[in-house]
């Protein structure tokens, strides 16, 4: 099936197609909506992804897929959850670098002897203005001390595994699909879609 990807991240496209074996992703500028953009202003993953699918299926009228995710340390209830990507930056201003980000989350966390975090991934396939599927999914770690390993992205080399024994930053690119909370809510997408075919 073709499926249009709620953003104009590139780079989540790139991430994402291989997830989704047999179908083919487009982002919406590959059908002359460049401008698409949407305000991320839910309370959770889920109201970010459904607002984010939704608005791409009135666009086009064509199956929409978007993801919204983050890390949930839960000595800070939760946070920086649906903020991940902008924590610590100041609004409207320019985004932290990822190491910087890093280093100012394992600063405020540094007197937590709990380290319990999460990263957690809400995909939402919208298939028409009644009917629509949303999957959420998790991966669980600890939180580091120190930053830990070169793969990956984001908060990679602060989350630990312990039944591995390294951090996320410290599997390879298809050990993380495999065991990701993107990658495993993908898996889980990708059932449900051959389910309807
Ligand atoms: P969004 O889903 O584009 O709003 O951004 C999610 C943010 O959460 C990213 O910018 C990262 O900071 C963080 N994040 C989500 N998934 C991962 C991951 O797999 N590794 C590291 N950081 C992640």
């Amino acid at each position: 099936m073709e499926l249009l990807v709620a953003t104009g991240n590139a780079h989540k496209l790139t991430e994402l197609a291989p997830l989704f074996p047999g179908h083919r992703l487009l982002k919406p500028a590959d059908i002359g909506h460049a401008g698409f953009d949407v305000l991320e202003d839910g309370s959770t993953y889920f109201e970010n992804s459904l607002k984010k699918a939704m608005a791409l299926f009135r666009l086009t009228g064509r199956p929409s897929l978007a993801d919204d995710s983050g890390l949930a340390v839960r000595a800070l209830g939760g946070a920086p959850g649906i903020y991940s990507a902008r924590y610590g930056s100041e609004e409207g201003g320019p985004k932290l670098e990822s190491a910087d980000r890093n280093a100012l989350l394992l600063e405020r966390c540094s007197r937590f002897e709990d380290r319990a975090c999460a990263f957690v991934c809400c995909l939402v396939l919208v298939l028409s203005e009644e009917r629509f599927f949303a999957v959420q999914e998790s991966l669980e770690g600890e939180l580091l001390r120190e930053p830990r390993g070169a793969g990956g992205f984001g908060y990679d080399p602060v989350v630990y595994l312990p039944s591995l024994g390294r951090s996320v930053a410290e599997l390879g690119p298809e050990e993380k699909n495999r065991l990701s909370h993107r990658g495993k809510a993908s898996a889980r997408m990708a059932a449900i879609l051959a389910s309807l075919e």
